[in-house]
């Protein structure tokens, strides 16, 4: 239970969070890779798609809801990009479930 989000979940690490409310917290990506790139982050831990059963998965539905209204939010409805990284080999590198929210490719390049 001490991997890297769950102390973001827990406030015990910093991270720029754009929105939280009982199930997810939503915060920037430390190594962008669009324009806008955040994470979509259970606060349940669940270490990837594979940790997921009839029980749990509803969180998946809540993550796609939270990137739709990010989407607005944003103003990027237009195009935008989701993405689970699943196990080793297609890049996961944090092992708590969390989902890629890229867009903005139409944009002036965010300086960060
Ligand atoms: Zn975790």
């Amino acid at each position: 239970m001490t991997c890297i989000f769950w102390h973001i979940v827990a406030h015990e690490l910093p991270a720029e969070i754009l929105c939280e409310d009982n199930d997810l917290v939503i915060f920037k990506d430390i190594n962008p890779a669009a324009p806008i790139h955040f994470l979509i982050v259970p606060k349940k831990h669940i270490d990837s798609i594979n940790g997921l059963d009839e029980k749990n998965a509803g969180i998946v539905s809540k993550m796609v809801l939270a990137a739709k209204r990010m989407a607005e939010q944003h103003g990027v409805q237009s195009g935008y990009r989701l993405m689970i990284n699943t196990g080793r080999e297609a890049g996961q590198v944090v092992y708590h479930l969390h989902m890629h929210f890229m867009g903005g490719w139409g944009r002036k390049p965010v300086i960060r």
